[in-house]
């Protein structure tokens, strides 16, 4: 049939049609990629939005507290950011060998791109050098570059007919003309080193009392302002992303010649995310304050729906703030300094998925994990979430450390990037999620402090 092709004039017509038709395709599928790059609600987003709003309020919520009340309550928080994230990862784990979504033959998956391995070791010191940036306004416009990013890495992909571009140093890629964050950063905002900065900044302002009131007032304006900007961008936010789903809808015809084991992946981070959200994350809720965690829920409702759409726990962040204080009541001082970190570093939903997906590559090449190796990846799918930022697909770049950590090959990553937008947005929901409930936990413990710090309060107001 290919041969006539050559003599036939209906069949090279045929042919020229379907080449134009795949041609037109794909140029509809790089205008999409381009708008939506260069879309500036989304840009607001992700790097203005999420620059003032994580440094006023984390500032605010830190300068809120005592260094007694925030130390108590910093390490509640750290305690249940990193169980949750553990019991996590232990469930993607059982689930990828319970399932075993990657069995097949190995030849189903072609790959057309050679990338270059980040070693963990390198990750793991530019996280380190994220948080501590030397200068704090260029944390909040430029990239950071990093001191061991010294190999370049030049990586073309073809998936479903779609080029991908990944080039830049290594931990610093860029994707579709897209900056992808090296751990920490959003879009080359280092936020893990703003999330710092803010900290150190916030005792600083509380340990001042009076004379720091200025300037809290200050951040206190500047996140209700920004506050209130979101809320009407949010009035828009549901057009755009009916759209964005629908066009990835359309895109995503050519994803049966990946096969079943895709599907089973697929079904696999379902079901493991359903279990932590659904099970796991309530019953915690439910046996540590004994309140009904499905009432919890129905308060964060907005919020969930927003990371739904975003894909992004940083943009949700505002919405979850809102739902936190104004459906469930939950202490303003608490929320202000749990939901920003948490934002950042707990990813329950990034590292289920991230263990989920390093064995379902390690079984479509037929290589088979031991328990030191398992372990391994429960020790850098944790490491490897709490370094993804809250944008989407973050999680995508850290899997690197993942893979690298036990010598699977990182080419494979774009075995999932075809089913990645789906995904990630289940996950968001599911790191959202972790944050809200963290947050509610972690009041219920705190009360008593927050009992005897509005008592305080309350004293000096009647001594004045
Ligand atoms: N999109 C996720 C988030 O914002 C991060 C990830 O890619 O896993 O929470």
């Amino acid at each position: 049939m290919t041969k006539s092709n050559g003599e036939n004039p209906q069949a090279r017509s045929r042919v020229r049609q379907i080449r134009d038709g795949l041609q037109s395709r794909s140029l509809k599928a790089v205008q999409r990629v381009e708008s939506v790059t260069k879309d500036d609600v989304k840009g607001f987003f992700r790097r203005n939005a999420f620059v003032i709003f994580t440094v006023a309020a984390v500032i605010i919520g830190i300068a809120a507290l005592d260094s007694r009340a925030s130390g108590k309550m910093g390490m509640r928080a750290v305690v249940y950011y990193m169980t949750t994230t553990v019991i996590a990862v232990f469930i993607g784990i059982v689930m990828v060998l319970i399932i075993h979504p990657g069995k097949g033959s190995k030849d189903e998956f072609k790959n057309q791109q050679k990338i270059e391995q980040v070693s963990p070791a390198d990750a793991f010191l530019d996280l380190i050098r994220n948080m501590f940036p030397p200068n704090i306004v260029q944390a909040c416009t430029q990239q950071f570059k990093t001191q061991y990013g010294k190999r370049v890495v030049h990586v073309k992909m073809t998936v479903n007919d779609t080029l991908f571009v990944l080039n830049g140093t290594q931990g610093q890629h860029i994707m579709r003309e897209e900056v992808i964050p090296i751990p920490g950063q959003v879009n080359g905002v280092n936020a893990l080193g703003l999330v710092v900065f803010s900290i150190c900044f916030g005792l600083i302002i509380g340990s001042m009392k009076e004379q720091g009131k200025p300037l809290k007032d200050f951040f206190v304006c500047l996140n209700e302002a920004i506050m209130r900007l979101v809320a009407i961008i949010m009035w828009y936010a549901p057009i755009g992303i009916l759209f964005l789903i629908a066009g990835k809808i359309v895109e995503m015809d050519d994803i049966t010649e990946t096969g079943g084991q895709l599907g089973m992946y697929t079904i696999t981070v379902i079901i493991g995310l359903s279990i932590h959200a659904f099970l796991v994350l309530p019953t915690l809720y439910f046996v540590i304050t004994r309140k009904n965690p499905f009432v919890f829920i129905c308060g964060l409702l907005q919020a969930l729906i927003t990371a739904l759409g975003t894909s992004s726990s940083s943009a949700t962040l505002p919405i979850t703030f809102k739902c936190l204080e104004e459906n469930i009541g939950i202490d303003k001082r608490v929320t202000r300094f749990v939901l920003p970190v948490g934002a950042t570093i707990n990813m329950d939903g990034t590292a289920l998925y991230e263990a989920i997906a390093a064995l379902f590559i390690a079984q479509v090449n037929n290589m088979d994990m031991n328990f030191g190796q398992i372990l391994t990846i429960s020790i850098t799918a944790t490491a490897a979430s709490i370094g993804a930022a809250g944008i989407p697909q973050a999680g995508l770049v850290t899997m690197v450390i993942v893979l690298t950590s036990v010598g699977l090959p990182t080419d494979d990553i774009t075995l999932i990037i075809a089913v990645d937008w789906f995904l990630d947005r289940l996950r968001t929901t599911t790191n959202v999620l972790g944050d809200s409930i963290g947050t509610g936990i972690v009041e219920y413990l705190s009360r008593h402090e927050l009992q005897s710090k509005d008592a305080e309060m309350g004293n000096s107001v009647v001594e004045e």
